[in-house]
């Protein structure tokens, strides 16, 4: 698994301040995808331990943090081993709060409960979904570029068996 971005600080994926690390890899191929070098899955810099720990030691130090996105390319297609990373991120920080982006819907990833994707899924607490539609760019719309995709709150998704979306709270840590 690669990482072609990491900010230890943003405020642009998600709500809060928020550490965001991009993996490198994407199959969608969306027309107007702000970055097709993101969809080689060798771009970018090698995510192994090392810098996987590097990261987590730095996010841990950071009391202003909010909480950790994670966007790509697409991280649903490096499922496993980004599943992984956020648990040897929570052995650090147990209550890690974790936003993912993805081209995928939250009904596509929702429906194989025994795959690696929804192992990853149900590790995040919001997801950005689905494909950036150049016919739905809209600017000024909230973390997300185009107006079929949804902030989707995860754990009560899954628990209620439909889409629930994500609204910004205001003063609260989401
Ligand atoms: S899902 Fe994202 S990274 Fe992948 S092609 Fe679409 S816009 Fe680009």
């Amino acid at each position: 698994m690669n990482i072609c971005g990491y900010y230890p600080e943003s405020i642009n994926e998600g709500e809060g301040l928020r550490s965001s690390i991009f993996l490198s890899g994407c199959k969608h191929y969306c027309k107007g995808c702000f970055s097709a070098r993101t969809w080689n899955f060798d771009y970018g810099e090698p995510f192994d331990k090392n810098r996987q720990l590097e990261i987590i030691a730095e996010m841990a130090a950071n009391p202003l943090l909010d909480g950790l996105t994670l966007a790509g390319g697409d991280p649903f297609f490096s499922a496993a081993e980004a599943a992984a990373f956020l648990d040897l991120a929570r052995e650090k920080i147990p209550e890690l709060h974790v936003w993912i982006y993805t081209g995928y819907t939250f009904e596509q990833l929702a429906a194989k409960p025994d795959s690696a994707e929804y192992e990853l899924l149900r590790r995040g607490q919001v997801l950005v979904d689905g494909r950036f539609v150049q016919e739905l760019r809209d600017v000024s719309l909230l973390y997300r570029g185009s107006s079929n995709q949804r902030l989707i709150r995860i754990p009560e998704s899954l628990e209620r068996g439909e889409v629930i979306l994500w609204e910004r709270t205001v003063g609260l840590p989401v």
